[in-house]
């Protein structure tokens, strides 16, 4: 068993090993019907046609840092993802493409490209979970997204009983979005990254992080510095695992940031005008990116908000959903999320959506 992968021991979740509470960085769930293990993509295959042999439903975990899952758990399969490492398949002078496989730790492999002096990582640096769950939601940070590295993805295609390589272009990659997000076809084995050979990581995008740096928008940076600020800034806002702080005992974000045609958002400026200029970002096709963050906050749920059994929003990161004292339920997260989302569209006339995989629950 990994030794990076979440096994929390605090809290007052039951001690049952097929309780899925153990194996999500929110720690709720409940229990699985069968807990299978696989250490190799080979096994990963071989765990998930046994279990539609015996025709049970299949669930994959890897870090389990972004599902939330019912208390009544998943009565079918789970399969969690421990393959390790990753290789060299492609180089030349520029570029180097590693295969990692699906259950490789992200953060440790994102450290090992920055020691190496591969660039195009680095600003993802601190993200838990798995390296074959990247491209379920085209996971990003700080003005990165595994969209820009990755080349192809190597997948057990459910549907064709073949495993498949995937083209990145076939991969519908968006705003934490892909083909692979809610669907139960396809089962990751390993990921293709195509990486620069520099010292400097790529061009600095997100103005946050140039400040921090003391750079310009736009400037480059050694790779080193680059993973150890945006791990620090992340680590300010709960947003690195720590087994001592409640903070971190999240999905992460819990909502996407809303994307606006024109249409809609001026609309919303004119709903919000006494609040003065809220955060946008321009996006493709004349829409708008909104901060579900500010949004939130403004609704009237600031840091620290508490709901039913304790669940929070932390209180370094609004976006944050934490299950605070390890003993709450699914169904109170849920509450304290539909509430949120209810608010914000009360005071805003804006859906939020949740950006976890809800399994078994709803908001
Ligand atoms: C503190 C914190 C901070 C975070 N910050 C960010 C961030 O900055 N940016 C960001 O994008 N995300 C962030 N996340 C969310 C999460 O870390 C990422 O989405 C991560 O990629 C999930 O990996 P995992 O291995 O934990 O996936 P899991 O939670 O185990 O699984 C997530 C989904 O992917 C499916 N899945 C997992 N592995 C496979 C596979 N091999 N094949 C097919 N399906 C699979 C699962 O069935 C499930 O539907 C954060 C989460 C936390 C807790």
């Amino acid at each position: 068993m990994s030794d990076v992968y979440a096994e929390p021991t605090t809290g007052a979740h039951p001690t049952d090993p097929a309780t899925l509470a153990r194996y999500t960085t929110l720690r709720l769930g409940g229990p699985a019907g069968r807990l299978e293990i696989a250490t190799s993509a080979d096994e990963l295959v071989q765990k998930v046609r046994e279990a539609e042999a015996r025709e049970q439903a299949v669930l994959l975990l890897a870090g389990g840092s972004n599902v939330v899952i019912g208390d009544q758990g998943f009565p079918g399969t789970v399969v969690l993802i421990r393959s390790r490492g990753f290789r060299v398949v492609a180089e030349d002078a520029d570029t180097v493409t590693v295969r990692v496989e699906a259950g490789e730790p992200w953060d440790d492999l994102v450290a090992a490209t920055v020691e190496r002096g591969w660039s195009g990582l680095e600003c993802l640096s601190g993200i838990p979970g798995s390296a074959g769950a990247t491209p379920i939601q085209n996971v990003g940070a700080y003005g990165q997204e595994v969209a820009e590295t990755i080349t192809a993805v190597d997948a057990y295609d459910r549907t064709e009983g073949a495993v498949v390589r995937i083209a990145a272009a076939d991969c519908g990659f968006a705003y934490r979005g892909s083909i692979f997000k809610y669907s139960d076809r396809w089962v990751v084995l390993s990921v293709d990254f195509r990486l620069t050979r520099s010292p400097h990581s790529g061009p600095v995008r997100y103005a946050e992080l140039a400040r921090a740096l003391g750079v310009e928008v736009g400037d480059r940076v050694p790779l080193a510095d680059a993973r150890a600020t945006v791990r620090r800034l992340r680590a300010g806002k709960g947003m690195v695992l720590d087994a001592q702080d409640p903070d971190t005992w999240s999905v992460g974000s819990f909502f996407t940031n809303p994307v606006l045609e024109r249409e809609a958002y001026e609309l919303f400026r004119e709903r919000a005008a006494d609040l003065g200029e809220p955060p946008s970002w321009p996006c493709p096709g004349d829409t708008v990116k909104l901060s579900a963050a500010w949004l939130i906050d403004r609704a009237g749920f600031g840091k620290g908000y508490t709901g039913p059994e304790g669940v929070a929003i932390s209180t370094k990161h609004t976006l944050a959903l934490t299950n605070r004292t390890g003993a709450a339920s699914t169904a109170a997260l849920v509450a304290l999320a539909r509430e949120i989302r209810d608010g914000v569209h009360t005071r805003f006339g804006i859906p939020l959506h949740p950006e976890p995989v809800l399994i078994n629950c709803a908001i």
